[in-house]
């Protein structure tokens, strides 16, 4: 079997360097244990922040150690009666084509309920529970709100603005960072509008793009993208803190949001969030998602990157905007 491990840490920006492949013997599977051949694995922008050695709500990456994400596959060899060969399970050993699982550990999950199996790491997995959570509990996104959301073109950002829209939102705006991705939000996934945040301020694009304001922010990015929606939102107006990707890789601390203090004569609520606190959501998220999903009423794009080995610049590629929907390994 094949994995590929942390080989260093990077500062600033990651290179292929930091990785190396590695080869070892195929285990078998233990008492109440699962061999499982992965089909497909998830890169996400959280593992930047796992490269690094710090305290964090997730352990660091261990140098020399395999890197481990969520990841769909079979089950090709178990000593466990609940999940038996020819299952098909999510789980959190990613990086790797095959893995040893303890079946305790890993969910079944019904292929013929999803278009495709790597739906389970995106719109059926996190990334669209993210959006929901994010949306519907720590924003308490209400029908009629103007909503904004950063990184719209992603896995979690494209998801937020359909799920609004959806649930009855007056205007939805998206920003992104090429001409295709806001044609792609506004052509394609039903934004009202969308900018691309590289041709001018955000707050300038913003402002015009949400002349009256804006009700929720869902912001995937921080810094400038955070300034421009404090200084857009309405009194009462709520804020989804769930990425800060603008910053992954910098090594200096962020020049923004300057205006902060606006937050509090508008009252407003800014409110961070992890979705693995979140897991009570996730018949809700399921139920409701899928059969959207179903309906056709939510569209689900990915980029589909082949092959373990480019797993690695897969990652990179994420944090440089080359994905358009969630971004995946098969392998
Ligand atoms: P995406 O699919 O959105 O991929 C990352 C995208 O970020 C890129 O495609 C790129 O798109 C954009 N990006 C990169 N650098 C910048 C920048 N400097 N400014 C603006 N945009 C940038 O990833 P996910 O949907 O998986 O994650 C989105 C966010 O949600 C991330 O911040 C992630 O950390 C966070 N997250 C949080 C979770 C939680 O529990 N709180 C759970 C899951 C994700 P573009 O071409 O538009 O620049």
């Amino acid at each position: 079997m094949q994995e590929i491990r942390l080989a260093s840490r990077p500062t600033g920006w990651p290179t292929a360097d930091n990785f190396e492949l590695a080869e070892l013997p195929t285990p078998e599977p233990g008492p109440g244990q699962v061999l499982i051949r992965n089909q497909y694995m998830s890169v996400d922008p959280y593992m930047r922040g796992r490269m690094n050695d710090v305290e964090s709500y997730v352990e660091p990456f261990q140098v020399g150690k395999a890197l481990d994400g969520a990841a769909v596959g079979e089950v090709v060899a178990s000593q466990s009666p609940d999940v038996p060969v020819g299952a098909i399970v999510v789980h959190a050993l990613g990086w790797r084509d095959y893995a040893l699982a303890d079946a305790a550990q890993v969910r079944v999950v019904d292929p013929a309920a999803a278009p495709t199996l790597s739906a389970y790491l995106g719109v059926l997995g996190m990334t669209g529970c993210t959006a929901y959570v994010g949306l519907l509990d720590i924003a308490q996104f209400r029908e009629g709100d103007t909503v904004f959301v950063s990184g719209a073109a992603g896995a979690v950002g494209s998801m937020v603005g359909q799920i609004a829209k959806l649930r009855g939102a007056k205007r939805v705006i998206g920003s992104a960072g090429s001409a295709a991705k806001v044609r792609h939000l506004v052509d394609e996934l039903g934004f009202d509008a969308a900018f691309n945040y590289k041709d001018a301020p955000v707050r300038q694009q913003l402002r015009e793009a949400a002349p009256d304001g804006i009700d929720v922010y869902f912001d995937n990015v921080g810094g400038d993208h955070l300034e421009a929606a404090i200084a857009s939102l309405n009194k009462y107006g709520r804020v989804a803190l769930c990425g800060a990707i603008a910053q992954y890789n910098e090594t200096s601390a962020p020049a923004a949001p300057r205006n902060l203090a606006l937050a509090i004569g508008k009252e407003l609520n800014l409110r961070g969030f992890i979705v693995g606190n979140h897991r009570n959501r996730m018949p809700d998220f399921i139920a409701e998602v899928g059969a959207w999903l179903r309906a056709g009423k939510i569209q689900s794009r990915e980029t589909v990157v082949e092959g373990l080995a480019n797993a690695p610049e897969a990652f990179l590629g994420l944090m440089r905007g080359e994905n358009t929907g969630k971004m995946v390994i098969k392998l």
